[in-house]
């Protein structure tokens, strides 16, 4: 039996690739151990494409990645805030992965193809050609001139989250911290909600994961598409700043938006801890319980390849035909749904192209 292709809602591949760590070097067309996608991987496991991320780390002192900044209590974690970037400089290191992602698609031979618009993802996922939609996470990437939107528009980017989890000129992200709640500062800039109706009028897909809850209803409040977060969790199942309250979830269900479910297992596990000795039925309680709060049309995968760790029995994209097994309480009409019908629905009714 052929795999049901998985069209997916985050990964880091393209900050893999170009920054790799020490001797994680690697060629996106040859099989490798390292990391989770790469074209033979993808293959074996029916990993159809999604959003490729342009994600920008902080030069130095990044609040994520420095042991330093994490503090551990008896119950959980915080990180210290990540400082804000320079728009300049994020522009040009996202640049630089926009490169990475067009030299995929030049060397791939036509097995890679930067898509568009929804029909063309529906052609790549029946004809086997990975499907890669070109998404920025946090709108510094941008530059200091939030208008560069409509030139990269032109050069294929269908998809922006307005933050990372620091703060910008649009919109305040989330610090990571368990247990919390997600509501940790103020709402969007004048900026942020001018931008919004920026990406509403060109058609570019508004992501909601990595921003604060009173950003979220000020998108909420604006924004003419559906809501949509391309790698969160529930709120209820995993208490971190980065999963989705039930009333965010009622939200997403009436604007008829969608989740990506993330593979993240601190997002993913009760107890927020980083362990991947996850079992993969703590992914699938979480595809219930969405499918539960905001319906079976509305709920993806956001797998964050490259960009966290993942359960042990899912190990890489080749591995997720183990998951779709897990989910034994999906027909196979409700499998097309969760892993590749529902986020070409949103997209197509988002760019309205
Ligand atoms: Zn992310």
């Amino acid at each position: 039996m052929t795999n049901i292709p998985v069209l997916d809602g985050h990964n880091d591949t393209l900050l893999k690739l170009r920054f790799p760590e020490r001797g994680e070097e690697r060629n996106f067309f040859e099989r490798s151990d390292v990391g989770h996608i790469d074209l033979p991987r993808a293959r074996e496991g029916g990993f159809g494409g999604g959003f490729f991320a342009c994600y920008v780390r902080n030069p130095e002192n990044d609040g994520w990645t420095e042991e330093s900044a994490l503090t551990l209590t008896k119950t959980g974690y915080e990180v210290a805030d990540a400082p804000p970037l320079d728009p300049v400089y994020a522009r040009s290191k996202a640049d630089e992965l926009v490169g990475v992602l067009f030299d995929l698609e030049a060397e791939s031979e036509d097995e890679l193809e930067v898509v568009r618009t929804a029909r063309e993802i529906e052609s790549c996922l029946s004809e086997g050609v990975l499907a890669a939609i070109l998404h920025f996470e946090g709108a510094e990437n941008l530059g200091p001139d939030p208008g560069a939107l409509e030139d990269l528009y032109e050069v294929g980017l269908r998809s922006l989250g307005l933050v990372w989890s620091r703060p910008n000129a649009y919109a305040h992200g989330v610090p990571f911290r368990f247990p919390s709640p997600s509501d940790t500062g103020p709402g969007l800039t004048d900026a942020g909600k001018e931008l919004v109706r920026e990406c509403n009028r060109l058609g570019v897909l508004l992501d909601l994961s990595h921003l604060n809850e009173r950003g979220f209803w000020d998108v909420a409040s604006i924004t003419e598409t559906p809501l949509v977060a391309t790698h969160s969790n529930a709120h209820a199942l995993c208490p971190t700043s980065r999963n989705l309250t039930d009333s965010q979830l009622d939200a997403i269900r009436d604007s008829d938006g969608m989740v990506g479910v993330n593979f993240a297992v601190s997002f993913l596990r009760g107890d927020g801890r980083e362990e991947v000795d996850t079992p993969l039925e703590d992914i699938v309680s979480h595809v219930d319980y969405l499918v539960e709060r905001v319906g079976i049309e509305r709920v993806g995968f956001g797998s964050d390849f490259d960009g966290a760790k993942v359960p042990r029995e899912i190990g890489d994209a080749s591995g997720l035909p183990r998951l779709i097994s897990a989910m034994r309480g999906y027909d196979a009409a409700a499998l097309r749904k969760l892993s590749h019908g529902n986020w070409v629905r949103v997209l197509h009714e988002t760019w309205r192209r």
